[in-house]
């Protein structure tokens, strides 16, 4: 059952001791606690950063394994500026993107720390100037450097061989280090050449740091570049201003109404698996009177650049985007990530909801589900035009999404549990403190057996397939529950005898029924062209049909039934503001089964 894979360890999970209070102490303390004021402005470290700095003055390797938004520029950038320890010389950095190469040089310059920017586009003249810097009494603090500058430019290499030769080489810095992995999503192949900073120039102290927390992946890192005993800091992944909740997908007005209650003029991100669709919901949006923009992959650079920016300073409020809208994406005051489709694997959804609440303050991460945005997904995932794809790798990229389907449908464990699951992470509901919908409706929940009832789908079904009728999962869902509708009458399926075989379930019921069966292969659905243009997805018989049919298996669900008077309420816990409140589980507006406008079970295929 769904259930049983994240329930198996909860009970035996040891609750941990509260945190202790952090002690700033160690040879380089005062010099580290007063340029986190003076020099970045910051009250408090957080989390393992003044431990890796101290680490990292004390001229060991360090690697740092963080949460994106955890804060990991600041162990690298907070050594550099002091003066004790091995601070020496010139900083180099490595990372991956140069959207967030120059953010952070940027940043630097505002704070007044000296910082240059060596790429594959920096102009010669520019270049010369930068290497003339290097070679005088005047060095930069820190020279950022992609790797691909790096692997290739005769005059980089022999200016790190000159540092290296004064002894004002400080440290290598290698941001987003997953890049150098195989093992990885994100592989780089420039990454790879890094091993050489370790052979050419052996006494200088190597500091890496990632947001993967994938163990295959971290071995490989510390592997790969050849760190020496390094002092290793991994935390948990958990982040505790993030509330998550899943919620049945219903209509754009619903989260439009969403928003507006809950986020006026507050910033956030809608992910959506198309272009289309993301310029279609930015501009509904609009007309709703919310300040919206969409970003993705096939908009020119000059659109992608203005987009951000507009978003960074405010101008914009939410953008609708696509995955492309990503790495690199530092806006601290992210206060809702919304999946507005289903996303397609869990890693990706935690790295996109991570987005939200990098300043520390309560943010909203909701994902509006519905089982038939699956088919459009595994429709795109079987036909990629990727030709590196392989059998297995899209059955790895299927088992993946049905593990988003699975997180959707569980609503009982706790979420967080379920999320850093996935990271290898064992999470204890207890540290959940409310902050997410199934923990926050725990005393909602009813476990029922509804073998009776799968048992009454699957007959229904298959008497329609014996009848030679096509019907949609909607069309069925509408016949089971006994709904008084035009389309229904019209086939006469009022006369069916399982009409109205469900009417006593709660609609909620009906649904995760359906879905659960579906999940289960007992049922599925099947393409059929109906003409030229478009494919319709009809409710056949699984292979698995027969074991609950004649072969006695049951099946339990667990479910929240509303309360009469208006619903299972989440908690609004201390710990969030009210105007980050989660959303309320709504009853259903309109029509019983009705689609909202963005329904997806029927498509043309791309030519
Ligand atoms: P990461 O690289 O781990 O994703 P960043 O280094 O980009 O995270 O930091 C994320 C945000 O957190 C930034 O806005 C940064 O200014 C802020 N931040 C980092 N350290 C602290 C701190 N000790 N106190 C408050 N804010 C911090
Ligand atoms: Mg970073
Ligand atoms: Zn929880």
């Amino acid at each position: 059952d769904l259930d049983d894979v994240t329930m198996d360890y909860v009970d035996d999970h040891p609750v941990p001791g509260p945190e202790p209070p952090q002690e700033l102490t160690g040879p380089y303390a005062a010099e580290i606690k007063s340029h986190l004021n003076s020099t970045f402005g910051l009250k408090a470290f957080r989390k393992n950063q003044f431990e890796a700095i101290n680490a990292a003055m004390a001229g060991r390797d360090v690697f740092v394994l963080m949460p994106t938004g955890g804060g990991k520029s600041l162990c690298f950038q907070l050594p550099a500026v002091c003066r004790g320890g091995r601070t020496r010389g010139v900083t180099i950095v490595v990372s991956p993107l140069l959207a967030l190469m120059h953010d952070q040089v940027n940043g630097l310059k505002e704070k007044n720390i000296d910082a240059v920017l060596l790429t594959s586009n920096t102009t010669e003249a520019d270049a010369r100037q930068i290497r003339d810097r290097v070679y005088s009494r005047e060095k930069p603090t820190f020279l950022y450097v992609t790797p691909e500058r790096l692997k290739v430019s005769a005059s980089t290499k022999s200016m790190l061989s000159y540092l290296y030769r004064s002894k004002e080489l400080a440290r290598f810095v290698i941001d987003e280090a997953h890049c150098i992995s195989t093992w990885g999503q994100d592989f780089r192949e420039a990454y790879q050449n890094l091993h050489t900073l370790r052979e050419d120039f052996p006494d200088v102290p190597i500091m890496a740091l990632t947001a993967t927390a994938d163990r295959k992946t971290v071995d490989d890192i510390l592997d790969r570049l050849g760190m020496r005993d390094p002092a290793t800091f991994e935390q948990s992944f958990n982040r505790t201003n993030l509330y998550y909740s899943v919620l049945p997908k219903r209509s754009v007005d619903e989260m439009v109404a969403f928003i507006k209650q809950s986020h006026p003029n507050q910033t956030g991100v809608i992910y959506r698996t198309g272009r289309d669709k993301c310029e279609k919901l930015a501009q509904q949006l609009r007309q709703k009177g919310l300040k919206a923009d969409h970003f993705h992959a096939k908009m020119d650079n000059d659109d992608k650049e203005r987009v951000q920016h507009d978003w960074k300073k405010g101008k914009i409020h939410i953008i609708v985007a696509t995955i492309a809208f990503g790495m690199g994406i530092d806006k601290a005051d992210v206060r809702f990530v919304i999946h507005f489709d289903l996303p397609k694997n869990m890693d990706g959804y935690y790295q996109e909801t991570g987005r939200a609440g990098r300043d520390g303050e309560p943010a909203n991460c909701i994902l509006y589900y519905a089982y038939r945005d699956l088919q459009p997904i595994l429709k795109m995932i079987r036909d990629t035009k990727d030709p590196n794809t392989t059998p297995a790798s899209i059955e790895r990229q299927e088992r993946a999404v049905r593990a988003v389907i699975q997180y959707c449908e569980n609503n009982s464990v706790c979420r967080r549990t379920q999320i850093l699951l996935h990271f290898g992470e064992k999470f204890d509901k207890k540290d959940c403190h409310g902050q997410c919908n199934n923990c926050a409706n725990e005393g909602l929940l009813v476990t029922q057996d509804v073998t009776k009832e799968a048992k009454a789908v699957l007959g229904l079904v298959q008497s329609l397939e014996r009848g030679q009728e096509n019907v949609t999962v909607d069309h069925c869902r509408n016949i089971f529950k006994g709904a008084n509708l035009a389309a229904v009458r019209d086939k006469r399926h009022d006369q069916h005898p399982s009409f109205g075989a469900g009417k006593d379930m709660p609609k909620e019921l009906v649904e995760l029924l359906f879905n659960r069966l579906l999940y289960l292969d007992a049922l599925v659905e099947k393409s059929v062209q109906t003409n030229s243009k478009w494919h319709v997805q009809y409710l056949k018989l699984g292979s698995k049909a027969n074991s609950f049919l004649t072969g006695g298996k049951t099946l339990q669900l667990s479910h929240r039934p509303k309360d009469p008077k208006g619903g299972g309420k989440a908690k609004v816990t201390k710990g969030l503001k009210k105007s980050a409140a989660p959303p309320q589980e709504q009853e259903r507006p309109r029509s019983l089964y009705a689609d909202d406008d963005d329904d997806e079970i029927q498509w043309s295929p791309k030519k």
